[in-house]
């Protein structure tokens, strides 16, 4: 007989199930068109509604069926009250059918630490960007990213209404990453795929610095690591401060397991213990290939001015 399958595995073929039940939140609150734009630290920084239900409904859903976890997301929103309609319990069997690494079949509950963003990308969401909204569920073990999910809800939005609508796509270290098609750059090219609403100077100098071919300004951490996974980008660059734990704990996950890289912006790797400090204070220097290409041409000037 099969053994039960490792925790893991489990823990991502929940959290699979739990983010689809997030993107069709995501859609519904859209359609339903009262986004309830609350503005947090500024007007660039926004929750609406379906960030708060959303946030409600993974941490809930995912803290019932594995109390022991550690879950940390980036609504601060209780989840002891949570409506029953907002839980999902289900799981992706596929996921389930397949072997845990086996440097990861003894984790135990209480050593997972869960990173949500649940959505990512809100100043698009409400400015109409659909595709460039995510959801991120981000699983670490021994501070390190080792499994994520990310759904995209509007994947195919502009394809037409026969187009199925909506991806998930999900990795685990040592195992890879599906739900795409991994697809590489276009070779000689310097693709830089970087943020759209959250510009600076130093954010500019940095591009600058790396002479790209082109520059492609799209919202997300979760959107513009699938830039990457599907080669329509070559470096994501961010020299800047902003971006959290939870933006790029299961975009790390997912490019680590394809053999892409992730650090801030001086080369260190990021941690996910639970006491880390949540601001990604470096910034983002991502790849799925020639990470040292773009990590020598980064300016001495650019890393000083980023304090990790
Ligand atoms: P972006 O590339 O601008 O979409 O940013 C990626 C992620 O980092 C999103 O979740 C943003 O909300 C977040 N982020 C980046 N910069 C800032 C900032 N200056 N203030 C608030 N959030 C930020
Ligand atoms: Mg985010
Ligand atoms: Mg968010």
């Amino acid at each position: 007989s099969m053994a039960s399958p490792a925790l893991l595995m489990r823990v991502v073929a929940s959290a699979y199930s739990v983010a689809e039940k997030a993107a069709t939140i995501v859609r519904n609150v859209m359609s339903a068109g009262d986004l309830g734009i609350v503005e947090k630290a500024g007007p660039n920084d926004l929750q609406t509604k379906a960030d708060r239900l959303v946030q409600m409904s993974i941490c809930a859903s995912l803290a019932r069926k594995f109390p022991k976890m550690t879950i940390i997301g980036e609504e601060e929103l209780p989840t002891d009250d949570v409506t029953e309609d907002l839980i999902e319990d289900g799981h992706c069997e596929e996921i389930l059918k397949k072997p845990c690494p086996a440097q990861y079949t003894g984790i135990k509950e209480e050593e997972l630490v869960i990173w949500v963003d649940p959505l990512d990308g809100t100043k698009e969401y409400t400015e109409g960007l659909l595709d460039h909204v995510t959801v991120l569920i981000g699983i670490a073990y021994g501070g390190k990213a080792i499994a994520g999910v990310i759904n995209q809800p509007y994947y195919n939005y502009e394809a037409g209404a026969n187009a199925v609508l909506g991806r998930t796509i999900w990795g685990v270290l040592g195992m890879g990453a599906f739900g795409f098609q991994l697809t590489e750059a276009p070779a000689g090219k310097h693709i830089v795929v970087t943020t759209r609403s959250h510009s600076s100077a130093l954010v500019n100098e940095c591009i600058a610095a790396l002479n790209p071919d082109h520059v492609i300004r799209v919202g997300g951490a979760g959107n513009k690591i699938i830039q990457l996974i599907e080669g329509k980008a070559s470096a994501y660059v961010f020299a800047s401060p902003g971006c959290k734990k939870w933006d790029t704990c299961a975009p790390e996950a997912i490019l680590h397991a394809v053999g892409g890289k992730i650090t801030d912006i001086c080369g260190n790797s990021f941690q996910y213990n639970k006491e880390v400090k949540h601001m990604n204070s470096a910034g983002v220097l991502a790849t799925l290939r020639n990470y040292d290409y773009y990590a020598s041409r980064i300016p001495n000037t650019v890393k000083e001015s980023l304090v990790p």
